[in-house]
């Protein structure tokens, strides 16, 4: 399975064990197998390497060397998966047949349910590849009546508005905190007499235009979407898809005018919804489908989460000067490494997001006409203009009609159950938040799609890798991570396996402005010290934690071990620096603070 190119079985039956001495001694085997065993090896397995991959039975002409039997052949795969050589090793997808012809008399070769990251991916580069191609994406308004343009989650109500607002927060917190430590002050204003600095800069913030500049780029997004499907040959439909049968969906537009297309594979990347406050009154609250769309100021915010959305949109909302608190059920972000986690509850902690910890709201109830007053688990009660849910999300399978189809689904997320992306109807594929154990990011959605497109269309053998995918936390204090949290190193390795090296430092954007001196950058990898030091998990808390870490997955993917980490020169002065200098060990127990340039 390992080496599908390298090693093939051949399976020969002999009437009885003369026959196969005859066999190997007649043939131009012989040669090599005496000359390697001595004594005729006539046990199975017999292993020979050949000189090319070519298909077929075993043709003497073809042999590199004998190789010899089980003990040998071990030895030889111990040898091949040395780090330079896996490099390249992948294992070979093996899908069910899926009936798919040249000639199938279906209306499309594909039609993708849902434009978001994954679905547009995969229906332009199955259309480079000859495929005729329809895509229908419909959104179906949120319970608040949000709606938006093509493109998906990331694009409308996702990562790209998110990343504005983040980027709006912390630009305005650079105002406030470093600017007139760098000599910048509003019109007028004179350094203090005594020490010497300038006041910060008074600031105020403006809903209405930040939203209207971020929903008009967006717009423009959404419009160039259509043109690149245009351009690709992608047939657009604006409608919503549900299955009727395995090659049929019955499609219905906006004024509900409804026909049948069909196809022979379909691809589902309808994705996921906000996962709705469950307690009394909490249909009152908004979710992150509503946010970014608001008409008013959204005013002092209850966030209810604690990981991915509650988390940003406490940080950019509390950047913007609102009043944030997290309704936090357990711990902050589930899943990820304790300390980082812990290290971003406490920045925003200092930077004015309050937290209520180990609370759920049990009741939302309309107080002093439109703010809400929110009955938490422990008996307090707050009233806020607007509150937030951000408590998961579901797969948006319940109406695609998967039951007509057979397509399997996770009782417990109501996700599609897949093997190499391939439902239980083999004609039917899924990418994206809607497949069962794919991470909910649009990277990994796009490169799925794009990934399975080539195999269906242009015969790619390459599968997608949901291993060692990078990801970022958004928070005031952003937060970017690679491989396994130091906790899940430990339960995967042993605790006498893993080093952790370990640094915290003031990134040097920071160093001058005394509003920070509380606020200090960290990063940690995790090694497996009986693999050659195999960096298993990089985390970095810090600025431009994003840009900081891409770089580092690529080496992960490579796997990087500690001493190639330290051999590489850093980019100084750089906060990325500060990985490939890491020294002090967590065991040594000496203080993680480093000394600085
Ligand atoms: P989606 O993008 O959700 O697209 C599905 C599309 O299918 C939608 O347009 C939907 O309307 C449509 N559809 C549904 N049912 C039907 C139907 N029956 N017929 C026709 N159309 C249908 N990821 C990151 O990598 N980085 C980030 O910073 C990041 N930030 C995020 C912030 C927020 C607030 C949220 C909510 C998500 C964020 N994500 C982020 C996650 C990312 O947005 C998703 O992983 C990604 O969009 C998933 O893509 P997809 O193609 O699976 O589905
Ligand atoms: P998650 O599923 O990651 O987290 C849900 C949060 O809500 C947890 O903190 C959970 O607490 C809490 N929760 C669940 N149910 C309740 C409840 N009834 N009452 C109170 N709290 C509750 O969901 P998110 O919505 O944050 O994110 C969804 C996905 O979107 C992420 O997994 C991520 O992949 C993607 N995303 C990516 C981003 C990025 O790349 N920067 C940004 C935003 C989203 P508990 O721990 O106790 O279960």
């Amino acid at each position: 399975i390992l080496f599908p190119n390298r090693l093939r079985v051949v399976e020969h039956e002999f009437e009885d064990r003369s026959k196969f001495r005859e066999w190997l001694v007649d043939d131009g085997f012989r040669s090599n197998f005496m000359e390697t065993d001595g004594k005729g090896h006539a046990t199975s397995p017999l292993v020979w390497i050949s000189k090319t991959q070519s298909e077929g039975g075993p043709d003497p002409a073809d042999i590199e060397k004998y190789l010899g039997g089980h003990d040998a052949t071990l030895d030889w795969c111990r040898e091949f998966m040395q780090p330079a050589e896996m490099r390249n090793v992948k294992a070979e997808p093996v899908m069910v047949d899926d009936g798919h012809s040249a000639d199938h008399g279906y209306d499309y070769d594909l039609i993708v349910i849902g434009g978001g990251s994954g679905g547009m991916a995969a229906a332009k580069e199955a259309a480079l590849h000859g495929a005729k191609v329809a895509l229908c994406d419909f959104v179906k308004p949120s319970p608040q009546g949000t709606t938006w343009g093509l493109g998906g989650t990331c694009v409308n109500v996702g990562c790209i508005p998110k990343k504005l607002f983040h980027i709006g927060a912390t630009l305005r917190e650079s105002v406030h905190a470093d600017a007139n430590f760098f000599g910048i002050s509003s019109v007028g204003a004179k350094p203090d007499d005594m020490m010497g600095q300038l006041p910060a800069i008074e600031t105020e913030t403006h809903w209405d235009v930040a939203k209207s500049n971020i929903q008009n780029y967006i717009r423009g997004l959404n419009f160039k979407y259509r043109v690149r499907l245009r351009e690709k040959s992608v047939n657009y439909l604006n409608k919503l898809a549900t299955f009727k049968d395995a090659h049929t969906v019955e499609v219905k537009d906006k004024k509900g005018v409804v026909s049948e297309i069909t196809a022979s594979r379909f691809l589902v990347a309808v994705g996921g919804r906000p996962t709705p406050l469950d307690c009394e009154g909490g249909d009152l609250a908004i979710s992150s489908d509503d946010v970014f769309f608001l008409n008013k100021d959204p005013g002092k915010t209850l966030c209810v989460g604690a990981s991915y959305i509650s988390l940003e949109c406490a940080g950019f909302l509390a950047g913007l000067g609102k009043d944030v608190t997290c309704a936090v059920r357990s711990i902050l972000l589930r899943g990820f490494d304790r300390e980082c986690s812990e290290r971003i509850g406490n920045y925003m902690k200092a930077h004015g997001v309050n937290f209520k910890m180990q609370v759920t709201p049990k009741k939302l109830e309309k107080v002093d006409g439109d703010r809400i007053k929110v009955t938490f688990s422990d008996g307090t009660d707050d009233v806020y203009d607007t509150v937030l849910a951000a408590v998961g999300r579901t797969a948006d399978t319940a109406k695609l009609g998967l039951e007509a189809v057979n397509v399997e689904t996770n009782p417990k997320n109501r996700k599609i159950v897949t093997k190499l992306e391939q439902s239980s109807c083999p004609n039917i594929y899924a990418v994206g938040d809607v497949m069962d154990g794919c991470p909910e990011l649009t990277p990994v959605a796009i490169q799925a799609g794009v990934i399975l497109a080539r195999r269906l269309f242009a015969g790619s053998k390459e599968a997608m890798d949901y291993i060692n995918v990078c990801t970022t936390v958004f928070t005031p204090i952003e937060y970017s991570c690679v491989g396994l949290s130091e906790e899940d190193a430990i339960e995967k390795f042993g605790e006498d396996r893993i080093e952790v090296f370990h640094r915290e430092f003031v990134p040097l954007e920071w160093s001058l402005s005394q509003a920070r001196h509380d606020s200090n950058s960290f990063t940690k990898i995790v090694v497996d010290k009986q693999d050659e030091e195999r960096v298993v998990g990089i985390h970095y808390v810090g600025p431009n934690a994003g840009e900081v870490m891409q770089g580092f997955g690529v080496s992960m993917k490579n796997r990087l071990t500690y001493s190639q980490l330290v051999e590489t020169v850093g980019i100084h002065p750089t906060s990325a620096e500060e990985i490939v200098t890491l020294s002090i060990t967590k065991s040594s127990g000496e203080d993680a603070a480093a000394g600085g340039c």
